[in-house]
């Protein structure tokens, strides 16, 4: 089985990184410990998208190395791997940030991966658009994807042949066609326990 992963916010858990940089913000307390979405929203509701988006650019780009995988996302790829499947990690993300330093994401997620050995366990596709990245899944025709994103999943462009598990360790995003899953050891028992 080909095994495609997304990289944001599936492999990667960005909150500790959010959370320390909405507290440098001096966004109040109970804010930045709730997450990314809530950083977003406090945010916004202050007529704040600027920061909002400076603060996205530094996350994907420059504070990237202190994000930590989501437990378990790398012992699945490894044991996916014993058991003879192959992994693809396909991710989509702009060259530069929208705002601030023109730092190199697609450069900043290559290291993020490759320190953590990832490389060695999955081929990694970097896309500029979300349209490449779909296309990408076709071309190498993967068994099943796992996402954060339903509204990816849901894409017309989204091979009809592959299987959708949307990785939500919130719960939130309630998505026909797809397959819940709340955290990697969930994704281990559906796809490895047969
Ligand atoms: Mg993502």
């Amino acid at each position: 089985m080909l095994i495609g992963i997304d990289l944001d916010n599936t492999i990667v858990c960005y909150d500790g990184v959010f959370e320390r940089l909405a507290s440098e913000l001096e966004l109040p307390g109970h804010v930045a410990s709730a997450g990314k979405q809530a950083i977003r929203d406090y945010l916004r509701q202050q007529n704040r998208e600027d920061e909002w988006t400076l603060m996205q650019g530094k996350a994907y780009g420059s504070r990237m190395d202190r994000a930590q995988p989501f437990e378990g996302a790398l012992e699945f790829m490894a044991c996916a791997r014993d058991r003879g499947h192959a992994l693809c990690i396909v991710s989509h993300r702009t060259k530069q940030p929208f705002l601030g330093d023109p730092v190199d994401l697609h450069a900043a997620a290559q290291k993020w991966v490759r320190d953590r050995g990832i490389d060695r366990l999955a081929s990694v596709f970097l896309e500029e658009t979300a349209a490449d990245k779909a296309a990408r899944i076709t071309a190498l025709g993967c068994d099943v994807f796992i996402d954060d994103l339903p509204e990816f999943l849901g894409r017309p462009d989204f091979p009809a042949k592959t299987r959708k598990l949307h990785f939500s360790p919130s719960g939130a995003g309630e998505f026909g066609g797809t397959e819940r899953v709340g955290a990697w050891e969930d994704v281990a028992r559906l796809l490895l326990d047969q």
